[in-house]
């Protein structure tokens, strides 16, 4: 493991709040298989102050007014959501991975480099016109991502934003998720 090199970092919510979150990345390479690098944000979540520092500009970005309600996806996008949830007043709603959810349920299925992800997120999550943030630790592909705002829009919310602690800019996420802005606190 080596820690991701925190030079000239950078990120939508400015060189600071990046350098926080490069600052508790963690690099493991071939995880969870060959040719892959993690990115582990376990050391952010550990560090009290670190993370309500960067859930503080999640919250500074979007403006405490902005959404009803936060979206976080399985399985670590639930300690960020949970975090911005009880930082500004609003619920937690899980998107969480096929056959896990009790009632009736909106799925989404998206092609992964080998075979298929369903997610889900049950139907009478929303009421019209809730407006819904959405986060997530890491944006690679943009699959996850795109397959949770569809399902947001299923459900009758509105994505009011979409954050990510840290975004591959060169897996072509963002560009894959466009018109819908993409907030990430850092970028490499
Ligand atoms: P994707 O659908 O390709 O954008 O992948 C994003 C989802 O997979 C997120 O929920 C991440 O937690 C996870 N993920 C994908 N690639 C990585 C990576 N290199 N390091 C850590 N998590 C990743």
């Amino acid at each position: 493991m080596t820690e991701t090199h925190s030079a000239g970092v950078r990120g939508d919510s400015g060189p600071q709040v990046a350098e926080l979150v490069a600052s508790r990345v963690l690099d493991v390479p071939d995880f969870p298989k060959p040719g892959v690098m993690f990115k582990d944000l376990m050391p952010l979540f550990a560090d009290g102050t670190v993370f309500g520092q960067v859930v503080d500009g999640i919250v500074a970005y979007h403006g405490r007014e902005s959404f009803d309600a936060v979206v976080g996806i399985e399985a670590r996008g639930f300690v960020i959501a949970a975090a911005v949830a009880y930082a500004t007043g609003v619920g937690v709603v899980p998107v969480r991975k096929a056959g896990k959810l009790p009632r009736p349920a909106y799925s989404a299925s998206y092609a992964l480099e080998y075979g298929e992800a369903t997610l889900e997120l049950h139907e009478d999550a929303f009421t019209a016109g809730h407006r819904v943030l959405v986060v997530d630790d890491v944006l690679a592909t943009g699959g996850t991502a795109e397959a949770t705002l569809d399902l947001v829009e299923r459900a009758g919310g509105t994505v009011a934003g979409f954050t990510v602690l840290l975004e591959l800019g060169f897996l072509g996420g963002r560009e894959r998720l466009a018109p819908r802005p993409v907030h990430a606190l850092l970028q490499v």
